[in-house]
């Protein structure tokens, strides 16, 4: 099926950037480069729309976003194909990833009575009215990781609260988040209600973090990005959400089911090529199964089918650019030369195709010293790296002991262990038996440098919405 909204070739405009398909280096599109302009008249244009769309009752607001799922289930095919190119994940992710747009839409058409939570009461002042408003023209500026679900998780709930937003998709993976805005426009989204301003970060991002009439800002990327928008947006009061890096732990006690867990260390890790901010980035696993386990992990990572995300049986795609594998490429070899730790399998860049192409091995690492580079470092690409632990007291301790706090995992059948680990560990979601898992009715967020705020679930409404008291005297 051919893509509905298909930007133009930009040859017309000056200076575009090409976007890039990791897999094989050839160009899958051009988008436009924004400028302050750009955001200076879309926060305009949202503004006089908003006013309208604030006022449309809940559900009818909801019926734009279930039309809008509607269509994106339609050309879930072509969309995940233009996902996998942009990005480089395989075609069952990114067919699971458009599907899971449509739902979070659904998900929030679906809760929209909520929004109507206005309750009254009286008091020895009168009567109480609270009543819930749009905050206004909000922004959201997100990574190329999961562009569709990130982009579900701000507009979602943006859109259902009565908002007009804007939107900053990641500059290397900008097309899908097109399309899927052009899927609500044609449901029936008021013109200017959502909008796309594509361009640097630097520019589009830090304009859309500090413009005054910008209410709200929603970003999910890097830490430091994260602390620039903070900045830039404090000085206007505006709400911020950060949805930041992480290290997930995941803790793999003796009495867990061993197959599962390696299943779901090697899921959780190696998913979208390790590049999900709650990937399993340290794995601790009870000295007394080490050995056992480490095995299994090896025989299932090295058995994975790398290649080009469009192929069938691929289970992981490239890198997403040839400059996140530097990095990913520079951490392992800093961790090895350094003596930090050894490499079980993997380790390597890879060239399929042509060298425009950006694959790095699944890579697993054992032997682990406390002070290795892909343990104090955030890993983002496909590296596991296992540590064995003696007492549950020590595997929590070493958990907590890094600057993040998104994700935490815990597998075990003993329900004392269970009770302590999702008490102790310091995170936003915990997982039992499972990682990596986030349906759209659960908050998602960070604690510590993770990030601060809510997404997803009802708690998300919290962002695009603010009280407004009512006293009436009789
Ligand atoms: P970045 O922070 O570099 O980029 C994220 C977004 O911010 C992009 O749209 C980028 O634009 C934009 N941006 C870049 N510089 C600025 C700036 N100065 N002001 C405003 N916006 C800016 O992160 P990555 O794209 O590298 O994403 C990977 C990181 O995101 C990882 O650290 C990962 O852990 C984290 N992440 C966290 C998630 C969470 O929910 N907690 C989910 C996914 C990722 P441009 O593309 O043009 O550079």
């Amino acid at each position: 099926m051919d893509l509905p909204y298909f930007i133009p070739a930009f040859d017309d405009i000056e200076d575009p950037i090409p976007v890039i398909n990791p897999a094989t280096g050839a160009l899958v599109g051009r988008i436009h480069q924004g400028s302050t302009i750009e955001v200076d008249t879309a926060v305009l244009r949202a503004s006089e729309a908003f006013p309208k769309w604030a006022v449309i009752d809940a559900t009818e607001r909801a019926k734009v976003l279930f039309k809008a799922a509607a269509l994106v289930r339609n050309r879930q095919a072509a969309f995940a194909g233009l996902l996998t190119s942009e990005q480089g994940k395989p075609l069952k992710e990114s067919k699971n990833e458009i599907a899971g747009f449509a739902r979070i839409l659904e998900y929030y058409a679906s809760i929209s009575g909520l929004l109507k939570g206005d309750y009254g009461n009286s008091s020895a002042y009168g009567h109480a009215i609270v009543s819930r408003k749009p905050v206004g023209v909000c922004g959201a500026i997100i990574p190329w990781n999961v562009p569709a679900i990130i982009m579900g998780w701000k507009v979602g709930p943006a859109l259902a609260a009565g908002n007009s937003i804007i939107l900053k998709p990641a500059t290397t993976a900008p097309l899908t988040c097109i399309q899927l805005a052009g899927c609500l426009v044609e449901a029936g989204l008021p013109a200017d209600i959502l909008q796309v301003v594509t361009g640097p970060g630097p520019v589009v991002g830090e304009a859309i973090a500090s413009h005054p009439g910008i209410r709200a800002v929603s970003f999910t990327g890097e830490v430091g990005t994260g602390r620039r928008v903070a900045s830039l947006a404090a000085p206007y009061f505006k709400r911020v959400t950060l949805e930041l890096g992480g290290s997930d732990p995941m803790i793999v006690c003796n009495d867990a089911n061993l197959a599962e867990a390696a299943k779901g260390a090697v899921a959780g890790r190696f998913f979208n090529c390790g590049q999900t901010c709650t990937a399993v980035k340290r794995l601790f696993v009870d000295s007394s199964v080490e050995e056992e386990f480490v095995h299994k992990l090896q025989t299932m990572i090295s058995s994975l089918k790398v290649g080009n995300g469009l192929e069938s049986g691929v289970d992981m795609g490239p890198v997403h650019s040839l400059a996140q594998r530097s990095l990913i490429a520079d951490q392992v070899e800093r961790t090895i030369e350094g003596g930090f730790g050894t490499i079980k399998t993997g380790g390597k860049d890879i060239t399929i195709g042509n060298s425009g192409s950006s694959f790095f091995e699944p890579t697993l690492l054992s032997g682990l010293d406390p002070e290795a580079p892909v343990l104090k470092e955030e890993v983002f690409g496909p590296v596991l790296p296992v540590m064995p632990f003696e007492t549950l007291d020590d595997a929590i301790s070493v958990a907590n002991s890094t600057q993040f706090g998104l994700g935490a995992s815990v597998w075990t059948h003993d329900t004392r262990i269970v009770s302590r680990a999702c008490e102790e560990l310091q995170a936003g979601i915990v997982w039992v038996n499972q990682h990596l898992k986030i349906p759209p009715e659960v908050p998602f967020g960070g604690t510590k440098d993770s990030g601060i705020g809510r997404e997803n679930g009802r708690y998300a409404l919290e962002h695009y919405l603010e009280e407004k008291t009512i006293l009436i005297k009789p």
